[in-house]
C-alpha cells in the first residue's frame, strides 16, 4: 500500500517513519511512503503557494494553482489514488474508517497550512475529508500521520501479532479491558488476583466486568450500544492499606 503526503513540509512527516513498527513495514515493502510538495508545481516565480484571502479575513491562505497541478500529475499517476483532505471541519476519523481505508492501494493525504486550503481545491479533488478533532493544528501533517499509523495497523502484515487488532478498543462497544505486565506486586499494588489463578474461564469473565466497567467510566454513551452483564468496580487492589 502506497501513502503519498502531500505537504509543503516533508521533513516534519519523515521522522515517524525512521523507527518502530512502521519503520519494520516500509523495510518490508508491506508499505510505502512518497512526498508532493506544492511548492514544486508553484507557478510563482518567487516560488510562493499562498495569498491573502479573496473577500478579506485574517491570514493566508493556499493557492488553488500549486495543488491543481499536483493533485492531476498524482492522479495522471495512479487514476486509483484515494485523496483524503485533512481539515478540523470535518467528520472525526474513525475506527471503522482505518479499517476500511487499509483496503485502498494507495491513500494520498493533503496537508492545509496557514488558514487553510482554497475551497475550489477540495471540492475539486476530494474523495474524502477527516477531522483528527475539535480543536486546530497549526498544520495538517500530523493529522496526516494519524490517519496514515491507524490505516497501517490494518494492513496485512504490519503487526506481528494479528490477533492484537481483534481484542483493541472500538473494535467492539466496550473498550479493552486494563492490562497488566509484571511483575504480579509492584510496590503495594496488585494485579487483580483472578489474573494470577490461571483460571481461564474466570479470567475472561473478569476481562469482560472490567471492560464494562472502564467503558462505564470513559466513555458511557459506547454501553449504549452493549449490554451489560456485570457491575464491578475496581479490581487494582492495595496489598497494604
Ligand atoms: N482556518 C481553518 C479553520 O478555522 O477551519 C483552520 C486552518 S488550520 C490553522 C491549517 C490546516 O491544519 C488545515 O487546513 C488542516 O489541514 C490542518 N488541521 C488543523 N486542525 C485540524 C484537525 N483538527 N484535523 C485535521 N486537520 C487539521
Amino acid at each position: 500500500m502506497t501513502f503519498t503526503f502531500v505537504t509543503l513540509f516533508q521533513n516534519l512527516i519523515e521522522g515517524y517513519f525512521q523507527d518502530s513498527i512502521l519503520k519494520r513495514a516500509l523495510e518490508k515493502k508491506i508499505i510505502n511512503v512518497d512526498y508532493l510538495n506544492p511548492r514544486d508545481y508553484t507557478l510563482n516565480k518567487h516560488k510562493k503557494v499562498d495569498d491573502t484571502a479573496v473577500g478579506g479575513g485574517a491570514g493566508m491562505v493556499m493557492n488553488p494553482q500549486p495543488l491543481f497541478y499536483a493533485l492531476e500529475e498524482l492522479k495522471k499517476n495512479d487514476e486509483n489514488v484515494h485523496i483524503v483532505f485533512l481539515t478540523p471541519v470535518a467528520k472525526p476519523f474513525k475506527q471503522n474508517d482505518a479499517k476500511r481505508l487499509a483496503a485502498k492501494s494507495h491513500i494520498a493525504f493533503v496537508s492545509g497550512r496557514y488558514e487553510g486550503i482554497d475551497e475550489r481545491v477540495v471540492e475539486e479533488f476530494a474523495d474524502e475529508v477527516f477531522s483528527i478533532g475539535d480543536y486546530i493544528l497549526t498544520g495538517g501533517e500530523l493529522a496526516s500521520l494519524v490517519l496514515c499509523d491507524a490505516i497501517s495497523r490494518n494492513v496485512d502484515g504490519v503487526l506481528g501479532n494479528a490477533e492484537s487488532l481483534e481484542i483493541e478498543s472500538f473494535e467492539t462497544p466496550l473498550l479493552e479491558a486494563p492490562s497488566f505486565s509484571k511483575p504480579k506486586i509492584y510496590e503495594d499494588l496488585s494485579v487483580p488476583s483472578e489474573y494470577l489463578k490461571g483460571n481461564h474461564s474466570k479470567i475472561r469473565s473478569l476481562k469482560l466486568a472490567l471492560s464494562e466497567c472502564k467503558t462505564k467510566f470513559f466513555r458511557p454513551e459506547q454501553l449504549k450500544k452493549h449490554n451489560c452483564t456485570t457491575a464491578l468496580g475496581s479490581q487494582i487492589k492495595r496489598t497494604k492499606s
